[in-house]
């Protein structure tokens, strides 16, 4: 459930722009809640209900909603409440709770103004048997969440090589190794795409994560720079269009791995394009930046030596093309003699695994 987002002090008041529903190419009821400022808002579940709750907003009795026909929702109505306005979307049957990235706050554009968008479907019907609902909500409440860690290169393709000889597939395979290790031991499921010195396409990553139905993605790297005083980690994630030159830059270096063995990749890619709606890429994508802020959030913590510049970057990496929300972490640069050093050893790793492990369990996996 979506808490209220933390507010401006004294923000100014925000407006009611528009309501309308509609029904998606996949069935899923869409509710579109229109709004002048970026809502802050929260979602509750009814029995034949959803309630949008709107932290400091008015009523606007002249906003009429837009109802498509075929959807769950039969009326839409408005209640003030203290300051908040309660969009209640009264409902034929009762709505399943939506997984996070189906629930979206759009930027405006065009016309549009900020909207919050919901795609939703039926709940399905639970047993009117007191012990099976229980155990249904123990089971959900418990749900063990999947990771997929990806360590990067291995096998033909070594990745950056320090000036000591130090190859980043071995590196970052211990460091995988380590992080699947801390996160079992937390109750998470883990599966890895390489366990051992092999060569993997990065297609086939980005796919072990979506066949395992991964709830996050992880790619280990370990980077290197021409100049050799550049040092510290970055986290990075999929962007069609790069943050700045170095991460262009890198998102080139990273993807040349499939320049060894390119087949399969575009065939994957387009797949994916198609299975996921633009709606969705966007909130796998805020998804995925709200981990990667987490994570350099952790390892500053950790006192982990960041490199200049912004600490998440955006990038085209092959590897992060999926519907999974996740991240390519650089945890340091093998270019730079001291650091080399640093990734090469188990208490500096044990380090980064900490701060890593730290950033997954305070990931906000629901909303
Ligand atoms: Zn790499």
């Amino acid at each position: 459930m979506a808490g209220f987002l933390p507010r401006v002090a004294f923000a100014a008041r925000n407006t009611l722009r528009s309501m309308r529903t509609g029904v998606q190419p996949n069935g899923k009821t869409r509710l579109v809640v229109e709004t002048a400022l970026r809502p802050s808002y929260s979602i509750e579940y009814g029995d034949n209900s959803l309630t949008v709750k709107l932290a400091n907003t008015a009523q606007n009795s002249s906003i009429l909603p837009k109802l498509a026909s075929g959807t769950l929702v039969k009326s839409v109505n408005q209640t003030q409440v203290g300051d908040s306005l309660h969009i209640v979307a009264t409902l034929n049957h009762r709505a399943a709770e939506m997984p996070k990235n189906q629930i979206m706050v759009l930027e405006p554009n065009g016309d549009n103004d900020y909207r919050l968008v919901m795609d939703f479907v039926a709940a399905k019907d639970t047993p009117k048997v007191a012990t099976t609902s229980t155990e249904n909500q123990t089971s959900d409440t418990t749900k063990k969440r999947i990771i997929v860690i990806d360590p990067g290169h291995g096998g033909k393709d070594p990745g950056a090589i320090g000036r000591g000889g130090t190859q980043e597939k071995t590196v970052v395979l211990s460091i995988g190794q380590k992080l699947r290790s801390a996160l079992k031991t937390a109750g998470f499921t883990v599966y890895m795409t390489r366990n051992n010195d092999t060569y993997l396409k990065l297609a086939d990553r980005a796919a072990i994560a979506e066949k395992k139905k991964a709830d996050l993605f992880i790619s280990i790297h370990a980077n290197a720079n021409p100049s050799r005083s550049v040092k510290g980690f970055s986290v990075y994630t999929l962007s069609e269009k790069a943050s700045d030159e170095e991460a262009q830059k890198l998102a080139d270096a990273e993807n040349a791995a499939d320049k060894i063995d390119v087949s399969g990749f575009e065939q994957f890619s387009k797949d994916i394009r198609i299975a996921l709606s633009a709606l969705q890429q966007h909130a796998v994508a805020e998804m995925s930046v709200e981990y990667a802020n987490g994570c350099a959030g952790a390892m500053n913590r950790a006192g982990i030596e960041q490199q200049a510049g912004p600490a998440v970057r955006h990038a085209p990496f092959a590897v992060l093309r999926s519907t999974v929300p996740g991240a390519l972490i650089e945890c340091g640069h093998l270019s730079n003699s001291a650091e080399e050093k640093l990734l090469k050893s188990g208490a500096y790793q044990d380090k980064l695994v900490a701060a890593m492990l730290k950033s997954i369990k305070n990931y906000d996996f629901e909303v």
